[in-house]
């Protein structure tokens, strides 16, 4: 650089320091470009197919179900271990009916690793205990037990639909689904009106309805025969749950039925800039990592791999969790099946930590009510694109995988020469809060990884936030990634 001239004043010394923040300085751009109407009808077009998604797949098990529909349409088959694979193959292995990966096989050899895009399809909601149903004032409630981080006052007076799985006694499963269909019925959780609660008024926000408080409303007609049947209102529910589904209140110990807001995912704002819904975190990078993997045309040289977990709203345990040894070993068995022979340990090894990833979950949009919480030259914002969490974590970076320079720097660049935009952003001030994702675990497995996904408003809501623009720019990141990373 050339010593700066001190004896330049007026315009030429503003045209001198223009041209300064031109070169040396950096910011991140909103992306609607009002001139450009036919990426809006594109970005509308993708958005309304988003929405169809997220209404079907309201839990992880129908996001499952979803996946492998939209997989199957498009040539995707199961994968049987035993056949081999060839490039261009395209296969999906659902993990226990809660969680699902899909590749397209490249021509790369497979021990030099996989691009793969991860992402969770369970969302924060409330499940019925195993032991639900009781009767009290004439009415009948089921017991529940909130799943992941929700701010309980959220779900009491709403609309809420009934989804789940009840296992027979001969094996059979029954699948729940009520409260979707403008014909069906809906559930609520009741609040206290406000008449009454001065007393409540003056609680904490978390503990104005407490975890116990979140019965759910599910019927008051009473089975016949009079005052003196004992408990003649949960009879009548269960003769009618045994009459219309086949099970007993027995079946429903064993069952796993999960209770969602039962509103559908609508256009937001006069524009319609953006989406609500239910379970964007993380149905929103699920689907565009799904539709990145589908509508990959061209050959590939890296093998492309989309897993959609389950779990990670209660820290990613459990067998459908990142953290199950079943995800590496569905990988393992793929390169196997590529290579057409038995591979050692060594080389199985191998495949895994040379792949690379992106952790795609949501990000925190910086919310303009709430300033206080948000640090906001390090906030994503709604309309600037996919955005990089280098780390997520609480405290002095607590429970992250902190991606390393040399990977995010990879990854930026690969999305510098595609033009693809995105932006950087922590999660709120330091020390305000915080949270995880996936991506941890995926290092734990030798994997380089760094989170990029959506951004956010309302996170964990009933009704939860995201620009069409950045959910449209977060499908062509991945396809990108796919495409071009280590090609
Ligand atoms: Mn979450
Ligand atoms: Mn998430």
């Amino acid at each position: 650089m050339t010593e700066v001239n001190q004896d330049v004043k007026g315009d030429e010394a503003k045209k001198r320091a223009e041209e300064v923040r031109k070169n040396l300085t950096f910011s991140f751009k909103n992306l609607w470009n009002p001139e450009n109407q036919d990426e809006i009808n594109a970005i509308m077009d993708f958005c309304e197919d988003y929405k169809v998604a997220l209404d079907e797949g309201k839990t992880e098990r129908e996001f499952v179900d979803y996946s492998v529909e939209l997989l199957k349409v498009n040539g995707f088959k199961a994968f049987d271990p035993s056949e081999s694979l060839k490039p261009g193959d395209r296969i999906y292995e659902s993990i226990h009916g809660k969680a699902v990966m899909a590749a397209v096989i490249g021509t790369a050899d497979p021990l030099k690793g996989f691009n793969l895009v991860g992402a969770h399809i369970d969302s924060p909601r409330i499940d019925l205990k195993t032991n639900p149903v009781y009767e009290a004032s004439d009415m009948v409630l089921l017991k529940t037990h909130y799943y992941g981080g929700i701010k309980k006052y959220q779900w009491v007076a709403q609309p809420l639909a009934i989804h789940g799985v009840v296992i027979l006694k001969n094996n059979e499963t029954i699948k729940l689904r009520i409260g979707e269909d403008p014909s069906d019925p809906v559930f609520t959780i009741t609040d206290l009106l406000v008449h009454l609660a001065a007393d409540q008024m003056q609680k904490k926000a978390s503990e104005v309805v407490t975890g116990e408080e979140l019965n759910v409303l599910v019927g008051g007609i009473p089975f016949p025969g009079g005052e003196d049947i004992k408990e003649r209102f949960k009879l009548g529910i269960l003769h009618l749950l045994y009459q219309q589904y086949g099970f007993t209140e027995r079946d429903l110990v064993t069952a796993e039925i999960e209770v969602v807001p039962a509103t559908r995912a609508r256009c937001v704002g006069f524009d319609r800039a953006f989406i609500g819904g239910y379970g964007q975190d993380d149905r929103v990078c699920a689907y565009t990592a799904l539709r990145a993997l589908i509508d990959l045309k061209k050959p590939l040289k890296r093998t492309a791999l989309v897993v959609l977990y389950d779990k990670e709203e209660i820290g990613s345990g459990g067998i459908t969790g990142a953290r199950s040894q079943l995800f590496p070993s569905v990988q393992k068995r793929m390169v196997r099946s590529i290579l057409g022979r038995e591979p050692s340990a060594i080389e199985l090894q191998d495949s895994i930590e040379c792949s690379t990833m992106l952790s795609s979950d949501v990000a925190a949009a910086f919310d303009p009510t709430f300033p206080s919480v948000f640090d906001p030259l390090n906030s994503s914002y709604a309309g600037r694109g996919i955005a990089f969490a280098k780390y997520t974590g609480r405290g002095g970076k607590g429970g992250t995988s902190d991606a390393n320079a040399e990977y995010f720097s990879e990854v930026t660049r690969l999305f510098d020469e595609c033009g693809i935009p995105w932006q950087v952003g922590e999660l709120g001030k330091v020390d305000q809060g915080g949270g995880g994702t996936v991506a941890i675990f995926q290092a734990d497995f030798g994997i380089s990884v760094i989170d990029c996904g959506v951004p956010v408003l309302s996170m964990h809501s009933c009704f939860e936030i995201a620009s069409k623009i950045d959910i449209y720019m977060t499908y062509i990141a991945y396809k990108a990634f796919f495409e071009k990373m280590r090609a």
